[in-house]
């Protein structure tokens, strides 16, 4: 049995499916017969023309002829000299085998345009290598390790996942996966929780204990996965699958009761979402709208930035099919964990701290400009909000205000429709934001608590950082602190504040929350039900005395304990 971080609920029990980081070493191996390794070059070149070739098609299917376009570029780069001939030349006068010669040209050819000092030419670089490693894969018997062409139902074990991959396994037959590396509330954690699929992270060098077709049992739950387990564990872990499920379509029938105290406060139970596709699920679980709509993932998987055009229809898309509830668009939060290619950066030392969300698009008001065109205009089509996410004191906020009236007033010249009335509201996930959020109130429409990086920022815990995770503590009493403080300013300004971080999602805490004034909670579409439940089974009453109570503790032991005997 091996420990990791508890991810995403439930339990996954299949086959492995090792997602091996991309680096093959090939040993270097002489050969006597040139003619067969020559052939069995050109035959690898084949096999990969002809992948290259269904996936054009696949992608001209999907995403129309711009994008299928980069595919002749490949299929160019297969053909060309630099690879093809360079390589069987190798082999002829050096007489070694044909990985080792096709790799000795791809770091040849690396390295040349690396010296270019020119952005454009260092990637063309990397794409002709990335073409070379498709052709080694053939070579060494390895194709078909990408996670589009799953054939069956497996379990990704992976050293790392970025959140593309996990937006990936959206349309694959993933039904599990388990990483050495990340943490609760690192965005591929997010993801798998929105796509319901059981996750462990964290768990150091399970990559290195396994091979692929092991089984593999994962138990998002316990935050455990068994390997090759014996018959009587696959047993007892059918047993809790199917214990499990039956919970969850017991909780099921509370979707369409109202999230309601016994002495009767209503709450506003939303949802969180990343791409326009979950609206299915968001209605399904009962939520009352969507109170973070986290649009960079429209950025990823792709090279070029969206259109205007591409993102004004996701969010009409998102902004009809809500009504009559409200969306509350989170503007481009890139950076930290979520890193894309069309901004091109070098890669920061501290990403979380650096060029990051709003940071990135005041710097880039071009994009940012293009964002919020896009969200005023869909606007019209339904009830949306906007809402900039890390913002860290008030001059960010009025830069920000200042770029939407400018797209505000130009609209207006090109007398194109947009809700006037649009309301404007902060994240408060940055502990300077907390500390000014009386100041920020003044100027914004609502706040919304983005508890995964306040915490991480005030606790100095890396969210993604597997060996700190014990450190990561929602109930440290300075977050409550900071939590009290948010909700009181709201009050206190008569502006509405809602929690979107994954704190809002944990039963747990629900309570405390509550008893803290929260009176609306933004999460991933499938805990909503639970929050439901424990909502309906208690009085605000009872919520603010735990709630004092707690907040005259000084250490976590202490709370632990307040909070173990309440659930008795
Ligand atoms: C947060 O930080 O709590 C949040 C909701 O935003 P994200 O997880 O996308 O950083
Ligand atoms: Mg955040």
């Amino acid at each position: 049995m091996h420990k990791g971080i508890a991810a995403s609920s439930g339990i996954a029990i299949g086959c492995v499916f090792l997602l091996e980081e991309d680096d093959f070493i090939v040993q270097k191996r002489e050969i006597i017969d040139e003619k067969f390794e020559i052939s069995r070059f050109r035959s690898a070149l084949n096999k990969t023309k002809q992948e290259m070739i269904q996936t054009k098609k696949k992608a001209l299917q999907r995403l129309g002829k711009k994008h299928a376009r980069l595919f002749d570029a490949y299929l160019l780069i297969l053909d060309d000299t630099m690879l093809r001939q360079d390589t069987i030349e190798m082999i002829a006068k050096n007489k070694v085998s044909a990985e080792y010669a096709l790799q000795q040209v791809m770091e040849k050819v690396l390295l040349f345009f690396k010296e270019i000092d020119d952005e454009y030419f260092k990637e063309r670089g990397q794409d002709i290598y990335n073409v070379g490693r498709k052709v080694l894969r053939h070579l060494l018997g390895r194709e078909k390790k990408v996670l589009s062409q799953l054939e069956s139902q497996v379990i990704v074990v992976a050293h790392n996942l970025t959140p593309s991959d996990t937006i990936a396994m959206r349309e694959e037959k993933v039904i599990g996966f388990a990483t050495d590396i990340g943490g609760k509330t690192s965005h591929v954690a997010i993801m798998a929780h929105s796509l319901e699929i059981p996750a462990v992270v964290g768990l150091k060098d399970i990559t290195k204990k396994i091979k692929n077709g092991d089984m593999i049992i994962i138990d998002g739950d316990q935050g455990i996965v068994i390997l090759n387990p014996d018959p009587v564990t696959i047993e007892n872990y059918y047993r809790k699958q199917q214990i499990f499920i039956a919970e969850e379509k017991d909780l099921e029938k509370l979707k369409d009761l109202p999230a309601i105290t016994l002495d009767g406060q209503e709450i506003n139970l939303v949802a969180n979402i990343e791409v326009p596709e979950e609206i299915k699920s968001v209605l399904f679980h009962g939520a009352n709208g969507i109170g973070l709509y986290r649009t960079e993932y429209l950025y990823m998987n792709r090279k070029d930035f969206p259109t205007e055009e591409e993102q004004y229809e996701s969010y009409k898309v998102v902004a009809k099919n809500m009504l009559p509830y409200s969306v509350t668009i989170r503007t481009l939060d890139l950076g930290g964990d979520k890193v894309t290619q069309q901004f091109k950066l070098a890669p920061e030392r501290n990403p979380f701290l650096g060029l990051r969300a709003i940071r990135l698009c005041l710097k880039y008001p071009d994009i940012f400009k293009t964002q919020l065109r896009a969200i005023l205009r869909a606007s019209t089509e339904g009830k949306l909000k906007i809402m900039y996410p890390m913002i860290s004191g008030i001059e960010e906020l009025r830069q920000a205000n200042m770029i939407l009236e400018e797209v505000k007033k130009d609209l207006r010249g090109k007398r194109i429709d947009f809700d006037n009335e649009i309301e404007v509201g902060v994240m408060i996930e940055v502990p300077s934001a907390a500390l000014v959020v009386d100041v920020l109130v003044q100027e914004s429409d609502f706040l919304s608590i983005g508890t995964n990086d306040l915490i991480q920022y005030s606790l100095a815990v890396d969210r993604v950082n597997e060996n700190v995770t014990n450190l990561y503590n929602p109930l440290h009493l300075s977050i409550l602190r900071l939590l009290k403080r948010i909700v009181q300013a709201g009050e206190k300004a008569g502006k509405w504040v809602a929690m979107c971080g994954e704190m809002a999602a944990d039963p747990s805490v629900t309570t405390i929350l509550l008893g803290l004034g929260l009176r609306e909670f933004s999460m991933s579409a499938v805990s909503i039900p639970k929050i439901k439940r424990v909502i309906r089974s208690i009085k605000i009453k009872e919520t603010k005395q735990l709630a004092d109570e707690i907040m005259g503790l000084s250490d976590n032991c202490q709370i632990k304990k307040v909070l173990r005997k309440k659930e008795v």
